[in-house]
């Protein structure tokens, strides 16, 4: 999407005074066809570039054949066309690209000749990629884990089909609305040399343009030291061209009209404006190169209207020179600038903290995309979660690179982008992005089917059905297993590491169900009713009145584990597994304990009061108070920034303080021998399951949001209040960055610029990927998790607040022309999802706090897969003729290391990532280096070579060589050198370390080891 910010700038500075030194280098340097500029002039890269959203008001694939032109002008696919017959036509032209979904589709459409002529142009220097994943994607509602693959997907097939001379150099984030620093972090980790964009706080622009600190060495990484620097550039007008310079075909700009017999003759007055432009431009940066972004959203659908009016801007504006004009201005693109920047060999300032939130005006606060259509963003987790065990199934299976595995692959690239996962796209192509997940989704659990049939290894086949995925098990609904009289529960444990896991299968029942292991032993199970909140759900079509819930422990590593249910008229077992069902009824408080952990919950008002552990020497118990609150949504019609509506991008809640939902809730409580819950209503369309699991060391909050009524005329936006009464947290609270590093927050208040706040609530909401941290002290810690992205802050002393569901009657105005007002089923949408406590008491000898959040937040991304199997077998005969226990790992990886990715690469190759989880002063136990021995790892696979290759698979780490750049002391961190950290991998050598934070990535030569 795009919104022209239009700061513009007056006068002319005294920046010649700065000194240049331009230098020879010895880095190899990708594009190879870069105007040099003139050291003694102000040399102008004018940037040739279309930003094509992958969907927003129109679907990705209405974007690229150009249909629904009503909607939007704009088809990629004539872009594409257009551009590279400008280009061969003329060497000195140069154009950027960046979507690589965009571009594959256009690729594989071309003959042979169009494609040997782009070959051309990408050696040649003329068409650069940048960037160059599948899209550009969100930096605030993006998991780690899918920017890495999103990035991959599109780098690697740029590199398998141009070679070495495409691999975009430089990151091109020109749209996203706020600049995470894990997004720094991890484009330094791929091998990018700088990074550019577009949108920060207007205050803080107006800062740096005053300053001269436009363009700065970003340190992404708290850990990782120099490997994680990022050269950093904020582009001077947004990503549009000056004003008065935009010569697109939906531009209104006046062309360049340069016949002096003509009457609108005008390039004299085009000289001197652009003259100007120049030279305001200048005065915000720090040497005598400076690049204009001459495209906007979907140009260059006829290329020949821009490069016309650029040819004579650049003819008659260095015409000047010979009348003493400084001013120098060509074709260029991000690298050619990077490298005179990096060439003028300057010391630059740095940043160590992030750019969010982006606020645009005072009242316009882009904090409420951040939760933006809370069920798509917890789709793209979930469906994250089940890209992941596929990838390892077919890594594990030997299934090479199946094209249902691609198809979910490209599917999450797309989900990726800044107007898709970010929920800012229109409806309809919201519904083309949940459709595309879920055919990604259902073709590629083929795969998984097809495996768990293979590895049975028994004769009993035709007794048993297709395994089956459900999908809506977030609404407690699954036809195998309420059908069935009898089925089989096939979990995935996508860890490398043994894990126990509470299973929920949805049943009607009315009779008892008898769970057997694979040992044949009999599974304690407990039947759990289900909410009368959760029944209702509009749209709701499942029989299942019940959850059957029993422990799965030890699921082995990629690996998987069977149990047998079958229904049995038993009665006796039936009683067992019912639920000790009441409703309080008397006053103060009723502790409901299971296994070592106690939950406090006020029998008057319904509400949580407290949280502790079961000691030795008693209950020891925390106060802590938790409700739903809600902002009305700010109503306006945008027409200035005091009537700035809250909306799809903008948080804008009116007044200052969250009103109760309700006083109290209802609550009744269920009770039995795996889990214990307090079921909460506080109005039909608010309720929760507070959960305590047998074994689990964590609060399990299960919330149930909707239909949110609006027939009072008010938007709403409904947020989870988790109040510590008791602790001093001061204004400091803690986030993730996309699901890695923690960063500090402090109320109101910006690390490098004086903020004017006049929206006290929105201004303090940040990003929360997966979860919120406070500290009190050296003594107490506690941290909420959460299941998909979210706004959160901290408004006061032991606040958490995690905005849940956003239901609002009026467009923001930034450009998705709808009221975010989601609804299904004929009302308003219900959202489902999960938050978790935890908090220091929880600790044990082997599991500090850093420990307890870490693992957990491991747990909670990469759950089991779950499949169902109706079967008419026994479970005798089902536990002695199946094989119902696997793994594919010979060995477990240690508690600190994550294994990000495992996947089909080549013929004959995987890839591997490894991560080590914690960040360096985090856990007591974990932080430390960590070796790991790739030799023996897998179980069916020898691995004969690892080949080290930057984090985005596209370049050996050998063949890395990145320009450093001298920056300012750095009073905030010390940061690790990283040196020592790069000795003792020698080549073939499959013992590798890991530091705090470290990603390493391989591809594995493997051949299989038994048949
Ligand atoms: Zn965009």
């Amino acid at each position: 999407m795009s919104r022209n910010e239009g700061l513009t700038a007056s006068g002319w500075s005294g920046m010649w005074a700065a000194s240049v030194c331009l230098l020879l280098t010895s880095y190899v340097f990708a594009n190879p066809s870069c105007n040099p500029g003139k050291p003694d002039m102000l040399n102008v890269h004018l940037v040739c570039h279309t930003h094509d959203d992958v969907g927003w008001l129109k679907t990705v694939d209405q974007y690229y054949y150009g249909s629904k032109n009503g909607i939007q002008m704009a088809g990629v696919q004539y872009v594409l066309d257009s551009v590279v017959q400008e280009l061969i036509k003329d060497p000195l032209k140069k154009f950027i690209y960046v979507e690589s979904a965009f571009f594959f589709r256009w690729w594989d459409n071309q003959p042979e000749e169009i494609q040997m002529a782009v070959k051309d142009l990408v050696s040649g220097g003329q068409l650069e990629f940048i960037n160059g994943g599948w899209c550009m994607n969100d930096e605030a509602a993006a998991h780690y884990n899918a920017i890495i693959d999103q990035m991959t997907l599109g780098l690697v097939k740029l590199n398998n089909t141009f070679g070495e001379a495409a691999r975009p150099t430089v990151a091109w984030q020109i749209d996203p609305f706020g600049h995470s620093r894990e997004q720094a972090s991890l484009f330094a980790q791929m091998g990018f040399e700088g990074l550019f964009f577009g949108r920060l706080d207007h205050d803080d622009k107006s800062t740096r343009w005053a300053n001269k600190t436009m363009e700065m060495v970003w340190k992404g990484s708290e850990n990782l030291g120099r490997s994680a620097w990022l050269f950093t550039g904020v582009l001077p007008n947004g990503y549009s061209p000056p004003r008065g310079f935009c010569f697109d075909i939906l531009c209104r700009d006046e062309p360049i009209m340069d016949d002096p017999r003509l009457h609108d003759y005008n390039v004299d007055e085009k000289v001197e404006s652009f003259l100007k432009v120049a030279k305001d431009q200048a005065k915000a940066y720090v040497t005598n190169n400076i690049v204009m972004t001459m495209g906007m959203d979907f140009h260059y659908l006829n290329a020949h209207a821009w490069y016309k009016n650029l040819d004579k801007l650049i003819r008659y504006v260095n015409e000047q020179q010979a009348n003493g004009s400084k001013v120098n201005v060509f074709y260029s693109t991000p690298s050619c600038y990077l490298k005179t920047l990096h060439d003028a060999n300057i010391t630059w300032p740095t940043k160590t903290d992030d750019f969010f939130p982006y606020a645009s005006g005072n009242h316009s606060y882009w904090t409420g995309y951040f939760t933006s259509r809370p069920t798509l963003k917890g789709y793209v987790r979930q469906t994250n979660n089940f890209l992941q065990a596929v990838k390892q199934v077919a890594s594990l299976m030997g299934l090479g690179q199946d094209p249902r595995l691609e198809k979910l692959k490209e599917a999450m690239g797309v989900l990726q982008h800044h107007d898709a996962v970010s929920g800012t796209a229109k409806q309809h192509v919201t519904d083309d992005y949940s459709e595309r997940l879920a055919q990604g989704v259902t073709e590629s659990f083929a795969m998984i089917k097809e495996t768990y049939r293979k590895l049975q290894q028994t004769t009993l086949m035709e007794a048993t059905a297709d395994p089956v995925f459900c999908p809506l098990m977030n609404i407690s609904s699954c036809p195998p297993s309420e059908k069935s009289s009898g089925f089989i529960v096939t979990l995935y444990n996508p860890l490398a590491r043994p894990r126990e896991y509470h299973v929920r299968v949805p049943v009607p029942g009315g009779v008892g169900y008898k769970v057997t292991d694979y040992q044949g032993h009999v599974v304690q199970a407990q039947l759990v009713p289900i909410p009368e909140s959760v029944l209702a759900t509009p749209g709701r079509n499942s029989s299942a009145k019940y959850d059957l819930v029993f422990i799965a422990n030890d699921i082995p590593p990629l690996g998987f584990l069977q149990f047998h249910i079958k229904r049995t008229a038993n009665s006796r077992i039936h009683k067992e597994q019912m639920s000790r069902v009441h409703v309080p009824n008397g006053g103060g408080v009723i502790t409901i304990m299971k296994g070592n952990l106690a939950v406090g919950v006020d029998q008057k008002t319904g509400l949580l009061k407290s949280l502790g552990v079961v000691t030795p020497d008693g209950i020891k118990m925390v106060k802590v108070n938790q409700t739903f609150l809600w902002y009305a949504g700010m109503s306006g019609n945008n027409s200035n920034e005091d009537n700035r509506a809250s909306g799809a991008y903008i948080f804008r809640p009116h007044g200052t303080f969250a009103q109760d939902i309700a006083e109290k809730a209802n609550i009744t409580i269920v009770e039995g021998p795996v889990v214990a819950e307090i079921h909460q209503v506080w109005t039909p369309w608010v309720s929760q399951v507070i959960r305590v699991y047998k074994g689990q060391t964590l609060l399990e909050m299960e919330w149930l949001i909707g239909p949110i009524p609006v027939e009072d005329g008010v938007g709403k936006e409904i947020v989870n209040r988790v109040v510590w009464p008791d602790i001093i947290t001061g204004n400091n609270f803690y986030t993730d960055a996309n699901g890695r590093e923690i960063l500090q927050r402090i109320k109101n208040f910006r690390p490098t610029w004086k903020l004017h706040n006049v929206e006290p609530v929105a201004s303090n909401y940040y990003p929360v990927n997966s979860r919120l941290i406070l500290h009190s002290g050296p003594n107490f810690h506690a941290a909420i998790l959460n299941d998909r992205s979210q706004g959160g802050t901290s408004l006061d002393h032991g606040h958490m607040e995690l905005m849940v569901h956003r239901r609002l009657l009026h467009d923001d105005a930034f450009g998705v022309g709808e009221a975010l007002n989601e609804t299904a089923f004929g009302d308003g949408l219900v959202v489902r999802g999960k938050h978790y406590l935890i908090h220091s008491d929880f600790v044990t000898s082997d599991c500090d706090f850093g420990c307890l959040h870490r693992s957990l937040g491991e747990q909670l991304l990469l759950q089991p897969v779950t499949a169902f199997t109706p079967t008419s077998i026994t479970a005798h005969t089902w536990k002695n003729a199946f094989n119902n226990k696997w793994t594919g790992l010979r060995t477990s990886l240690p508690p600190n290391v994550h294994l990000l990715t495992l996947e089909p690469w080549t013929d004959g190759t995987l890839l591997l990532r490894l991560e080590h989880m914690y960040e360096a002063h985090e856990s007591a136990n974990h932080s430390d280096p960590v070796t790991v021995s790739l030799q023996g790892l897998l179980a069916d696979w020898k691995i004969v070579d690892a080949k080290e290759t930057t984090l985005s698979g596209n370049l050996l780490k050998k063949d890395e060589n990145r320009y450093s750049w001298n920056v300012e002391s750095s009073q905030y961190m010390n940061h690790v050198s990283r040196n020592q950290q790069k000795n003792g991998n020698k080549e073939n050598d499959l013992s590798i370390t890991l530091n705090p934070m470290e990603i390493r990535t391989f591809i594995l030569t493997v051949t299989k080891t038994s048949s």
